[in-house]
């Protein structure tokens, strides 16, 4: 019997660099690529915000529907549903006798209860859930510590970690894929057709066009492409430089590992960029580690600092005025009104509009995250919750919450720091 392997995409949008895609095609005959919409990641949370707004739901279905033209360019497709993972999943298994099921391991918590869901529900099947690694720069075996023992401050962290961890190459594109055969492989749904309340619908699909970049695996290469040719005009980076790759890393369509790599070639031609980068690379990984070896505390209010006293989580109206700019703080209102236009802000400006809702509106920190989580196009739960947790002095690094005061963050900050490019890009 033809052995097949279906392929669950969720953060990791791109065929390069992808060992989940690579393994499952060497391992079977056939591989069901497969991306479920889930209704979950779409509703209110009770914490005032939407989990996903307008902005990260375009790029994510620009994202998708770009993974299903690479997959259609390899005469195949990628099967769309709409629906609960743990549901869907163990129906396909059996449908279309699927031997193994691969995925990509997350580390927040409510995307590891629907893979563990999954697990459970396929378990009954007989089937095995395979998780990968593919998120992160380097890969947990290959820190010079085991996760419990990764250092909390992120300069050691940072110091251990270029010097003795083992950086792996990119895994090559697959050339070939057999795919399984399918009639209906499903549509690509609307930003209507994800939120149930119809007015936000409406309001959603009429913003779309709006978010100042476009999701795709391809658009994310050239991006990277673009930036790199620029290595000569862009001279010495000051701190100030962006390079917005998040927007293509936080939904896999761009690995950190290929940034890495392609960097490293240009790095004889600009230092700088390829240090400002790996910089911004090893934070990232940084808090993704932080949530493996800490768990669910970065979501806690009193996080690490179990004393500290934290105002109620009432959506109250200096909560509104900030969400929508409206502070009469001319640099924090400017900054949460280009959010809310374009779901894109720089570090500065994160940075600003945080720690003035926490230190001067004195309002309850988890409001302000669960808020960058509706309205960033690329939101991530441990880099938003992490660095919030660190704003909001709860955090697990003393030193980096100490750089999060207000007035001294204010003094650095420029307007030009979080202006961006008007045109999709
Ligand atoms: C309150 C707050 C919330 C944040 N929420 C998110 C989030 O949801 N998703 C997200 O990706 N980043 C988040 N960040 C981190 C940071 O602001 C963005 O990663 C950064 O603005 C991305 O810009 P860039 O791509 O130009 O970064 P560059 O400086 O060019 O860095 C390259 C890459 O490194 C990563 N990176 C850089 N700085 C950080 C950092 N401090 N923490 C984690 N990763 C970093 C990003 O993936 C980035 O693309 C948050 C920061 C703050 C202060």
């Amino acid at each position: 019997m033809s052995k097949s392997i279906l392929v669950w995409f969720r953060n990791d949008l791109r065929l390069h660099d992808n060992e989940m895609l690579v393994d499952a095609i060497a391992k079977s005959d056939t591989i069901l690529p497969v991306f479920i919409f889930d209704p979950r990641n779409f509703e209110e949370t009770n914490l005032h915000a939407l989990k996903t707004g307008w902005n990260r739901t375009q790029i994510l279905l620009e994202n998708v529907d770009s993974l299903r033209n690479s997959f259609k360019a390899k005469g195949g497709n990628i099967l769309i549903h709409l629906g609960y993972p743990e549901q869907i999943l163990p129906e396909l298994v059996e449908k279309y006798q699927i031997s193994e099921v691969y995925h990509h391991r997350e580390v927040a918590s409510e995307e590891t209860k629907v893979s563990s869901a999954v697990e459970d529900q396929l378990w009954k099947l007989k089937v095995n859930l395979k998780h990968f690694i593919g998120h992160t720069l380097y890969n947990k075996e290959d820190l010079p510590f085991p996760i419990k023992d990764i250092p909390d401050v992120f300069n050691q962290f940072k110091k251990k970690t270029e010097r003795d961890a083992i950086l792996k190459p990119c895994f090559e594109t697959p050339q070939v894929i057999k795919f399984l055969n399918i009639e209906d492989w499903g549509e690509l749904p609307s930003i209507n057709t994800l939120f149930s309340n119809k007015l936000l619908a409406n309001e959603f699909s009429a913003k779309a066009q709006l978010s100042p970049f476009i999701g795709g695996e391809l658009q994310a290469l050239n991006y990277l492409d673009n930036l790199l040719e620029q290595c000569h005009e862009l001279g010495k980076i000051s701190p100030d430089y962006f390079s917005n790759l998040s927007v293509w890393l936080s939904l896999g369509s761009l690995s950190p590992r290929m940034v890495y790599w392609k960097l490293k070639g240009i790095e004889a031609l600009n230092k700088s960029l390829f240090q400002k980068i790996l910089l911004g690379l090893l934070w990232r990984d940084y808090y993704r580690f932080m949530f493996k070896k800490h768990g669910n505390i970065f979501f806690k209010e009193r996080g690490f600092n179990s004393l500290k006293k934290i105002p109620p989580a009432a959506n109250s109206s200096k909560l509104k005025s900030w969400k929508l700019g409206n502070t009469g703080q001319a640099e924090v209102d400017l900054i949460m009104q280009t959010l809310n236009t374009t779901g894109y802000i720089t570090f500065p400006a994160r940075a600003l509009a945080a720690s003035y809702l926490v230190q001067k509106l004195n309002q309850n920190w988890t409001l302000g995250a669960a808020y960058f989580e509706e309205m960033l196009l690329d939101y991530c739960p441990a880099s938003n919750w992490g660095n919030w947790a660190q704003v909001a002095g709860v955090g697990n690094d003393a030193k980096t919450s100490a750089q999060f005061e207000f007035e001294k963050l204010l003094k650095g900050f420029e307007n030009k720091k979080f202006h961006i490019a008007s045109s999709r890009i």
